[in-house]
């Protein structure tokens, strides 16, 4: 019995990287790494567990304790799996507007789950600045009432360095180190930060380019959300604390229709289910086959799986 994991937080990351063969690139060849394949179906397992060890490495936290989390859904979720086998008490904040899987998914693993209701008038599934907001408001008193620790993935080194030590190796392992560039739909930009800075110092010649729907915000710091899309786990127009213009080769801009007409091809053409993001990340590589020489290789991450959005228009 040489190949059995101790516990299934043992299961996170190692995902497979695969080539895409039907989406329509004349140029290059995309490949793409399949985070879905990881316990809690997203990328967000990684750094769940990665912040939890580290707080438990400093000694912040010790079974029994409770943990809290501002969460679209996805980091919830790795929060919940990594809680659940470490014996914490999970307590996850979200808005009312996010997907009714993520909740049941959350309960379902043990977590305990407090929904903020969306401003009066607001389509669920579009989360505004003013929802967001009121997301973090709760989530801070929380905190304080239940003496809970909170390991928050916006300011947490952890969010990015798991990525750099974990993801970013693992892509320059896959490929050999034969990648040209790179693209990361940001949320909170643990998942560009991190791998990027990896491949930058493997090789600072790949390049890699940040995905956003409302680029020029993001540019400027408005602290808005220009379009209220429905790609969930980002696009908040909000400079990460750990954002490095070093490691950015230049931005991708796409919007939620490339976003949803891509995620929809994948699962019919490539029998691949992501997510939105997931899509907007492919339709972002896409992009880059008239800028790059032929034969370049270029990759992305799909966050997580399509089943979590099956109440969506997504897949409708
Ligand atoms: N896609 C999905 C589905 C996510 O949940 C997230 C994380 N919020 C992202 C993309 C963005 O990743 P990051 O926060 O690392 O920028």
């Amino acid at each position: 019995m040489s190949d059995i994991k101790e516990n299934v937080l043992n299961a996170i990351g190692n995902t497979p990287l695969v080539k895409l063969n039907k989406i329509n690139v004349k140029n290059i060849e995309i490949y793409v790494k399949l985070e879905y394949y990881s316990p809690g179906m997203s990328i967000k397992d990684r750094i769940a567990l990665g912040m939890i060890e580290d707080a438990e490495r400093k000694g912040l936290i010790e079974p029994g304790d409770t943990i809290i989390g501002k969460t679209s859904g996805n980091t919830g979720i790795g929060l919940a799996i990594a809680c659940a086998v470490k014996g914490y008490r999970f307590v996850a904040v979200m808005s009312a507007g996010n997907s009714a899987e993520r909740q049941k998914i959350l309960r379902a693993l043990g977590a305990e789950v407090v929904l903020v209701p969306q401003q009066p008038g607001e389509e669920p599934g579009r989360i505004s600045r003013k929802d967001n907001d009121a997301v973090e408001k709760k989530t801070q008193e929380l905190t304080e009432k239940l003496n809970a620790y909170r390991p928050n993935q916006y300011i947490n080194s952890m969010n990015w360095k798991v990525h750099q030590h974990t993801t970013g190796q693992e892509i320059i392992r896959q490929t050999s180190g034969r990648l040209d560039a790179f693209v990361a739909y940001i949320g909170t930009g643990g998942t560009f930060v991190g791998i990027a800075r990896a491949l930058k110092s493997f090789n600072n010649d790949i390049k890699c380019y940040p995905v956003e729907p409302g680029v020029a915000a993001f540019l400027a710091g408005k602290k808005v959300i220009t379009t209220q899309h429905l790609i969930q786990g980002g696009g908040h127009a909000v400079k990460p604390p750990f954002w490095d213009e070093s490691i950015v080769d230049g931005y991708i801009q796409v919007s939620e229709d490339e976003a949803i007409k891509t995620a929809r091809a994948l699962a019919k053409n490539e029998g691949i289910l992501t997510g939105f993001s997931g899509g907007a990340n492919v339709a972002a590589a896409a992009k880059l086959d008239d800028s790059l020489r032929p034969g370049s290789i270029v990759v992305t991450v799909l966050p997580d799986t399509g089943l979590k959005y099956l109440s969506t228009v997504l897949y409708e």
